[in-house]
């Protein structure tokens, strides 16, 4: 981690070799400030991984990670995929001209509108999920005499976790089709009858923040157990598959995230010797990080503002976002580590909570912090927030949502403005 941030010679801490005590005072705080070096540094490392292996693969971004015009334009320039999963990320990627036969979509439950806006675009794949939505794809494609390209979407029964893996056989999920109850068999036995569905392979994705490779062989046994099966009675070959998201990133000092390119390997061998061993074309391998391209490559910025010492409990000092703009802490226990941006280099000598501003006791962003004496105006910079930190914002409280500031070459470039008032009321109608 925090290969793209240093500590200047007026301790104040750098990223893409800017000092964000400057960027601080000149987009206001709070800032999210992505170094894209380090963007485009992750996304080499699963796009070369393949390469260098000589495997055809699609590396799709998971837009709900992070979808802004500028960042899907990144994606763009450094071949990546994309996978949306509703018409507002669609749209997105339509307004940053991404070519659409490289979108991919996803949802447990894609509207009418969301599948015209897909099949009008003319985008590369649809991830199918359900019955409802064979059937609603099904009379859209005859209504507007169109086909298309999808996968399938199974759960194979193994959720990965952080550190290991539950093999749950029926798996007890809102999304895809059951591979162990027959459902994806019936699912595909239903595509298969439709000629304006061309049905590329299958999909599964089995977690998040997953630190470790077994999962993952696991799945692609269970999916080879199908496909061999399917083509013993179908004569069924897959051109693709999809292996999902999921991989690991490092939040704080006890995450220990593995080599991006490690998971490609365990992929593409495990992927070559199931296809050899059943006597299987070797299908496309198409994989789809969010979090691992973004995750790292962001700190956001805060003041301090106020204080609460209670003696024998708990200091908070309290900053100028909060769930708001990174709803993570309280949502789901997520960890973060954070410095004193303008005292980076100072001796840690205060243990403190980090509070945020929203009036909920649970606006929390971290329980238990040691940073160097703290006083208001300090700017906090949290690590690690390049992930579902701005893509879940909210705007609670009617706080405007933050800026977002990129960083490269020693430049820095405003990609999304903050919000202002008027931004906030724009759909207010008046009740006089
Ligand atoms: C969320 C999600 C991803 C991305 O997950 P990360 O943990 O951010 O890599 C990929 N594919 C699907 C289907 C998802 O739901």
């Amino acid at each position: 981690m925090k290969q793209h941030v240093e500590i200047n010679d007026l301790d104040h801490l750098t990223i893409g070799g800017i000092d964000v005590t400057y960027l601080a005072e000149k987009y206001g705080t709070p800032l999210f400030v992505y170094d894209v070096e380090q963007i485009r540094a992750n996304a080499k490392a699963f796009v070369n991984g393949f390469k260098e292996l000589n495997i055809p693969a699609q590396v799709a971004y998971a837009s709900k990670a992070f979808s802004s015009i500028a960042m899907l334009q990144v994606a763009k320039q450094e071949g990546l995929s994309l996978d949306v999963v509703s018409q507002g990320e669609l749209y997105t990627a339509i307004q940053a001209d991404f070519p659409m036969d490289k979108v991919h979509m996803h949802g447990n439950n894609k509207s009418v509108a969301e599948l015209e806006m897909a099949i009008e675009h003319n985008i590369g794949c649809i991830v199918i999920d359900n019955f409802h939505e064979i059937q609603l794809l099904e009379e859209l494609l005859q209504k507007h005499d169109r086909s298309i390209h999808a996968l399938l979407r199974v759960t194979p029964g193994i959720e990965a976790h952080t550190h290991d893996y539950i093999l749950t056989g029926n798996e007890d999920s809102k999304f895809g089709f059951d591979l162990a109850n027959g459902q994806a068999e019936e699912a595909f036995k239903q595509i298969k009858r439709n000629s304006r569905i061309q049905l590329k392979g299958l999909h599964c994705h089995i977690g998040s923040q997953i630190f470790e490779t077994d999962g993952f062989v696991m799945a692609i046994r269970r999916l080879f157990e199908t496909l061999a099966n399917w083509h013993e009675r179908y004569g069924y070959q897959a051109d693709v598959l999809n292996l999902g998201g999921g991989f690991g990133i490092r939040y704080t000092k006890e995450d220990e995230p593995l080599a991006l390119e490690s998971y490609v390997e365990v992929l593409v061998k495990e992927i070559t010797e199931q296809a050899h061993y059943y006597k299987l074309n070797s299908p496309e391998i198409w994989i789809e990080p969010g979090r691992a391209i973004v995750g790292n490559t962001a700190i956001t910025l805060y003041t301090v503002g106020s204080k609460k010492e209670i003696p024998n409990v708990r200091n908070y000092i309290a900053i100028d976002g909060g769930m708001t703009d990174n709803i993570r802490p309280a949502l789901y226990q997520a960890k973060y580590d954070a410095i004193l941006a303008n005292k980076a280099a100072r001796e840690k000598t205060y243990q403190t909570a980090v509070a945020g501003k929203c009036c909920e006791s649970g606006d929390m962003l971290l329980w238990d912090l040691l940073l160097p004496e703290v006083e208001p105006g300090d700017i906090l910079a949290v690590f690690s927030t390049g992930a579902y930190g701005y893509s879940m914002s909210s705007h609670y409280n009617r706080f405007p949502k933050a800026a977002v500031v990129f960083v490269e070459n020693g430049h820095d470039k405003l990609v999304m403005r903050r919000e202002s008032y008027q931004d906030l009321i724009r759909n207010d109608l008046s009740y006089e």
